[in-house]
């Protein structure tokens, strides 16, 4: 019999929720036996599969780019966890809102700048006006807060989905609950 698959996706996040997820050190082992990893920054493969079991996406929704990758994850994938507060809440992302979407490439790119001056028109995909958590386009079906959330609280969260259960996270939201 197949095993479940995973994905692990990044949008506008720093990252730190993937870090914590490699903290899980030797346990990672043992998810690596009961998962097949088909998605991630941690892999090679760049396109995203027709259908994914569990994907853990870290990060808020900034950009063109991050709204059609949610919209695929969506329908490509049976449960969907909003993977740290980026994700869930729009948390740090969500720093740029007070400004326009001008001001701060502008700020980016030619006030700051100290090496090439400009606003690069090919190598970023193009901003939406507001940072928003990803429930406010998709349905989400695990809130797994946290900045980021503890290598503990991952591990509870696909260990009972794997086991086909709905994590309580009531109390397992803090960094070693
Ligand atoms: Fe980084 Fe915290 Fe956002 Fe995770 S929730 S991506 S650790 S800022």
């Amino acid at each position: 019999m197949s095993k479940p698959t995973l994905a692990t996706v990044w949008l506008d996040g720093c990252s730190g929720c993937h870090m914590s997820l490699i903290d899980l050190d030797e346990r990672l082992l043992e998810l690596a036996a009961a998962v097949d990893v088909v998605y991630s920054p941690l892999v090679d493969l760049k396109d995203y599969p027709e259908h994914v079991t569990i994907a853990l996406v870290e990060g808020a929704i900034s950009s063109e780019e991050d709204l059609h990758k949610i919209y695929l994850i969506r329908e490509r994938t049976d449960i969907l966890v909003a993977f740290g507060d980026c994700a869930s809440a729009g948390n740090v992302p969500t720093m740029r809102n007070p400004f326009k979407v001008q001001e701060v490439l502008d700020h980016g790119y030619i006030e700051t700048a100290e090496i090439t001056e400009g606003i690069p028109t090919d190598v970023i995909p193009a901003l939406l006006p507001y940072v928003r958590p990803i429930q406010e386009f998709v349905n989400v079906d695990v809130f797994m807060q946290g900045c980021p959330p503890s290598p503990d609280v991952i591990y509870y969260v696909l260990t009972e989905l794997l086991a086909g259960r709905k994590p309580d996270l009531a109390n397992k939201t803090q960094p070693g609950a």
